[in-house]
């Protein structure tokens, strides 16, 4: 063992992309952090290799890397950058423990650095683009104030009792010959390509693979992951050798641990949606595993008719039980321990074993349809307007009409035509590329647009419900709190997806929400309020402009964030639980605007509970730091689900 050790952990590691053309890759390296250099190595702990290291002389910032959990896929969700000469190397951790540990240790080593940086990118340089301040050049000034020690720890860490701890300005050493810079790990390195071991990923969905470049996927086929493109396209290679674009939610890991690969497991699928499913499938001993409502656990929900005594059904919850361990056993009743959930589960199929009946029929969410992809194939966004058809109309907005429409024939769309003189065309163009890449379950996905004709088609998911708040109008009276609360769920998730990739909506409410068959509510036309030609829409004092949904900042300063739109959530909230009212009925624009200057709120609808109104007035608070973020306001509404309203059975 290095007695110079310092920090030693698996961690991953994503490619530097030194040159362009290289592909984006994410890989498990051992991190080893010693008084003069940090050396990430191939394998385990016990028995790697040395793939690179970073002199600590020569590193001018580390600091985490805000909304870094997103759109990255990579398993580790708390990322750390360290700049280095020219470089960036960014680092996953597996928990915020874990990043803060290291960053703050590797601030302690480089707090006497000559070189430390006075500002910084605070997030990640992806795909030619500096994500933070969208600049374009890699080297380009840092847009934030770099803080040694400001922003995770006040205070640095105490100096440790090593020798030779005194680096004062000490210059960077020299490259030797042979001994050249950091990083023989880099993806220009075919080698080491070559060396790794083949990535499986298993199908959830039938995918038909739309291009000549595209795989075909078929649910429940393995297959070979040979390149991660971007976020959400993946390269891959089938059982017959043949390769193609492939899209990144169609598939998962293939590995012990993952649950999403087993037909049993949906992720994202909370109370209320997994007994939705459950009756719809109306199947004695029907069960959804699922996310529960604390994070890292698991539970089962369980339909039968078996325990009620008149036949009618009951939908069974039972949280999977964790042992302290070593070794972690689970267990859903005592006595009956298992070293994996997989085990737990096939064990239960054949005994109930303290549960109401034995779990005889798996109900998936991926039974139903398949997720929208981004974009139909991979990097293209430019649609020939000759494969579209037009049915419908389907209603008309700020940019124009909206029609119900195919797209090959096969894929039910929706198609805005931008009417003339009302949107920043050229600007919008530029842009959806990017919104494209925005790919959530709970956001209307862009598929395309037209852009080489007038007037210009946006193409996007199509919601057959239509916008949230006529939905919510023309069904007054029928709708349960779980189902409102869901609904509220639905946008925060897709929110905070928006928050964690740094995209502000600006003009978050029901009317700019869709809902689909499945009753799912998707966040749409996020951003696009930067595109609209109209100085009634634009301007705070104009009469298009959403002040009933804006808080003081917006309305005085203009000032948006994702905390402006977290007020808007506020008020959206409001909207489900009044079934479609609006906001401030009674008063126009400038009146609301005094009123909620002098503090005044939108009052608690009848319908909601006082903890869902709580979490309303949290988002109205006058200051925009104080306001909860989404993530935080996704937790909350949850709890409030699973404790408040569902009963528990
Ligand atoms: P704009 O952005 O021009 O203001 P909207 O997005 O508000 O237009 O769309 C106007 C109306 O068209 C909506 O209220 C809704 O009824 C319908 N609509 C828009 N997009 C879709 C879609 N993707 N699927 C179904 N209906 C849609």
């Amino acid at each position: 063992m290095n007695a110079d050790l310092l920090l030693q952990e698996t961690l991953i590691k994503r490619s530097q992309q030194k040159k362009r053309t290289s592909p984006l890759n994410y890989k498990e390296r051992v991190f080893v952090l010693t008084k003069t250099r940090l050396t990430y190595y191939e394998g385990k702990p016990e028995k790697k290799f040395k793939r690179g290291y970073v002199e600590l002389s020569r590193i001018k910032c580390v600091e985490i890397v805000k909304n870094g959990g997103g759109i990255i896929p990579c398993r580790n969700k708390y990322p750390f950058q360290v700049v280095y000469d020219t470089n960036t190397l960014y680092v996953f951790a597996p928990s915020q423990r874990s990043r803060t540990l290291w960053v703050l240790m590797l601030k302690n080593e480089i707090q006497n650095n000559a070189g430390v940086l006075m500002k910084f990118h605070p997030q990640f340089w992806l795909e030619g683009l500096w994500l933070c301040c969208r600049q374009a050049e890699k080297q380009a000034m840092g847009c934030e104030e770099y803080n040694l020690f400001g922003d995770i720890t006040r205070k640095p860490l105490p100096p440790l009792p090593v020798e030779g701890n005194n680096r004062r300005h000490r210059p960077p050493p020299i490259p030797q010959d042979g001994d050249d810079i950091d990083d023989d790990d880099d993806d220009d390195d075919d080698e080491e390509e070559d060396k790794e071991e083949e990535e499986v990923v298993v199908a959830l969905y039938d995918f038909p693979g739309l291009e000549p470049h595209d795989l075909k996927l078929v649910r429940g086929g393995e297959y070979v992951l040979l390149e991660r493109c971007d976020a959400n396209w993946y390269k891959a290679r089938n059982e017959y050798g043949e390769e193609g674009y492939i899209p990144s939610n169609y598939v998962t890991e293939k590995r012990s641990g993952n649950l999403v690969q087993y037909a049993w497991f949906s992720k994202d699928v909370n109370r209320n949606m997994a007994e939705e499913l459950l009756r719809k499938e109306d199947k004695e001993g029907a069960f959804i595993v699922r996310d529960s409502s604390h994070p890292s656990t698991y539970t089962v929900s369980l339909y039968t008719k078996a325990g009620s005594g008149e036949g009618r059904p009951i939908i069974k919850h039972y949280h999977i039980k964790q042992t302290r361990g070593p070794p972690r056993q689970y267990y859903l009743a005592e006595k009956h321990l298992f070293n994996s959930i997989p085990e737990l589960i096939e064990y239960h199929k054949h005994n109930g074993a303290g549960l109401a009946a034995r779990l005889r029929y798996p109900v998936g969410k991926q039974d139903k349809s398949a997720p929208s992809t981004a974009g139909f194939s991979y990097e293209m966004w430019e649609i020939n307007p000759s494969e579209l058809t037009f049915m419908k109309e389907l209603g008309s907005g700020q940019y124009g009409q909206v029609r119900l429409g195919m797209w090959r024939a096969q894929h039910k769309v929706a198609i805005k035509a931008i009417k003339e003189g009302a949107m920043y065309e050229e600007d919008f163009i530029e842009e959806a590329r990017l919104m494209m890449k925005l790919s959530h379950p709970k956001l209307v996905q862009l598929y395309g647009v037209c852009s080489q004709q007038r007037p210009i088609y946006i193409v996007t998911e199509f919601m057959q419900q239509g916008c949230l708040v006529n939905f919510l109008r023309q069904r007054r009276g029928s709708f349960s709190l779980g189902s409102l609360l869901s609904m509220c769920l639905d946008v925060c998730e897709g929110m905070e997806y928006l928050e964690a990739n740094s995209y502000i909506h600006r003009d978050l409410a029901a009317r700019n929400c869709l809902v689909n068959d499945a009753l799912v509510v998707k966040v749409s036309d996020f951003g696009m309020a930067r595109y609209v030609l109209d100085n009634q829409y634009t301007s705070t004092k104009g009469a298009k402009f959403p002040v009933k949904w804006s808080p003081p900042e917006v309305f005085n300063y203009c000032k948006f964030s994702s905390k402006s739109d977290v007020w808007s959530f506020g008020v959206l909230m409001w909207e489900v639980f009044t079934e479609g009212q609006m906001p401030f009925d009674q008063s126009p624009n400038h009146e609301v605007v005094t009123m909620v200057t002098s503090g005044h709120r939108l009052y608690k609808p009848k319908m909601a509970t006082p903890a869902l109104y709580d979490i309303m007035q949290l988002c109205w608070n006058n200051r925009p730091e104080e306001r909860p973020s989404f993530s935080q306001l996704c937790l909350m509404l949850s709890d409030v689900l699973e404790d408040d309203i569902l009963p528990s059975t």
